[in-house]
C-alpha cells in the first residue's frame, strides 16, 4: 500500500487481464483490476482510495435505494500508436459531474478527486486499454447517496466512485426510432440537464413499449407540446436539413453532450453549417416528404455517432434513403480520429494521462 497526500493506493495481488477475451467485449461487462471510492462523510470529503476491483457492503437503509440520489458519468480513455494513453476532454466531464451534483442536492466532488484521480487510476490500469479496432476504455465515475436512514431529506452522506471498462466500438446497428407522443424524459425545471440515474430509469418503461412495435429508440420531444424534437435515447439528436446540421439548444430539458459540442465545432471547421434551434415535428415531416431531410443521428461518448434509419410518428414509420456520401461517418471518422491521436487536435481536446 502506498499514500500519497490524497490518495490511498492498494494493488491488486494478481491480474484479471489474462481472462479478459479483447476481441469479443460486451460493452460495459467487465471491469479493469481497480477501482477508485471517496466518502463524504459529515460534510467532508475523505482520502481518495484506489483498491481492487470488487463488491462492497452497503446498509439496506442508504438513502440511494429509496429516494434515488444517483448520479453518473461517461467518458472514454484512448491509447495511441506510441502506447500513451489520451483521455478526451476530461474537464468537461468534471464540469457536468458537479452541476449534476448540485441539482441533485450531493456535494461537489473536488478536481483532485474527481480529475487526478481517474487520471491515476486509468495510469494503474492502462494495459487495459488497446489500441486500433474503436477500442478504448470506458471511464464511469459515478456517486450515490450513501447515509443509513429511511427519512425522506437530503443524504448527508455520499460516496464516490470510478470503475474503468474495457470496450470496443459500439455499433448500434440500423436504429429505428418512435416520436414521443406521450411519455417525456425530461421537463422543465426537472433534472434532464443532470446526468442523473433516474432519469434513464424513467426512459425504460417507454422504450420497452416502443420495442414492442419494433422500434430501437424514443424521439424524445418537449413535455409541454410534444412538438420540439429534443434527445434521441440517450443520445443527443442531430438533423441533415438542406445540407445543415441542425440540433436542438441545450435547455434545462437537454443534456449538454461532449459530444454534441464536439460535433458541432468538427462541422464548423469543416465548412458546414450548423444550426442551434429548435426543431418541431412537423418540420421533421414536411422535410422528409420534400426530400430536405438526409440524415438523422445521436450523438454521446458509448457510440459516438449513431446513424438513425428512420422514424415513426403517428404509428406511420418513415424510412430515410441511405445517403451515398454520409456527413455523420464523415464527422464520426474526424471526431475519433482526433481521440485516437491519428490526426492532429487542433483543438487541444486530448490530455495525456
Ligand atoms: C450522457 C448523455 C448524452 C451524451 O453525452 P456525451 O457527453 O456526449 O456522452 C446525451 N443525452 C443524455 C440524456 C445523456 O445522458
Amino acid at each position: 500500500m502506498t499514500s500519497t497526500e490524497s490518495f490511498t493506493v492498494t494493488q491488486a495481488a494478481t491480474s484479471k487481464i489474462d481472462q479478459c477475451d479483447f476481441e469479443n467485449l460486451k460493452f460495459g461487462k467487465t471491469f479493469t483490476d481497480h477501482m477508485l471510492i471517496c466518502d463524504y462523510i459529515d460534510g467532508e470529503w475523505q482520502k481518495a482510495e484506489i483498491k481492487p476491483y470488487a463488491p462492497f457492503q452497503i446498509e439496506p437503509s442508504s438513502m440511494v435505494f429509496h429516494y434515488g440520489q444517483a448520479i453518473f458519468e461517461g467518458m472514454k480513455a484512448f491509447k495511441d500508436e506510441a502506447d500513451d494513453v489520451w483521455l478526451f476532454r476530461p474537464e468537461e466531464n468534471f464540469k457536468r459531474f458537479n452541476k449534476s451534483a448540485v441539482r441533485m442536492q450531493m456535494p461537489e466532488v473536488p478536481e483532485e478527486v474527481f480529475l487526478e484521480g481517474l487520471k491515476k487510476l486509468t495510469n494503474l490500469d492502462k494495459a487495459w486499454v488497446k489500441r486500433g479496432n474503436g477500442s478504448s476504455l470506458y471511464i464511469r465515475p459515478f456517486m450515490i447517496a450513501n447515509s443509513s436512514a429511511i427519512v425522506a431529506s437530503p443524504s448527508s452522506d455520499f460516496r464516490f466512485m470510478i470503475i474503468l471498462s474495457p470496450v470496443r466500438a459500439y455499433y448500434s446497428g440500423e436504429v429505428k426510432v418512435m416520436i414521443a407522443e406521450h411519455f417525456s424524459r425530461a421537463a422543465n425545471g426537472g433534472i434532464g440537464a443532470a446526468k442523473a440515474a433516474g432519469n434513464y430509469a424513467a426512459q425504460f418503461y417507454p422504450t420497452r413499449l416502443a420495442k414492442e412495435k419494433g422500434y430501437d429508440q424514443i424521439i424524445w420531444t418537449d413535455d409541454a407540446t410534444h412538438t420540439k424534437l429534443e434527445e434521441s435515447g440517450t443520445m443527443n439528436v442531430f438533423f441533415i436539413l438542406n445540407g445543415i446540421l441542425v440540433t436542438a439548444p441545450v435547455s434545462e430539458r437537454i443534456l449538454d453532450g461532449v459530444t454534441r459540442k464536439s460535433i458541432i465545432d468538427i462541422a464548423k471547421r469543416e465548412g458546414i453549417t450548423v444550426e442551434e434551434r429548435p426543431i418541431t415535428v412537423t418540420e421533421l415531416l414536411e422535410s422528409f416528404k420534400n426530400g430536405s431531410l438526409t440524415e438523422i443521428f445521436g450523438t454521446g461518448t458509448a457510440a459516438v455517432i449513431s446513424p438513425i434509419a428512420g422514424f415513426a410518428y403517428q404509428e406511420v414509420y418513415n424510412e430515410l434513403i441511405k445517403p451515398e456520401e454520409s456527413i455523420a461517418q464523415k464527422l464520426k471518422a474526424r471526431l475519433t480520429n482526433l481521440q485516437n491521436k491519428l490526426e492532429e487536435d487542433t483543438f487541444g481536446w486530448t490530455v495525456k494521462i
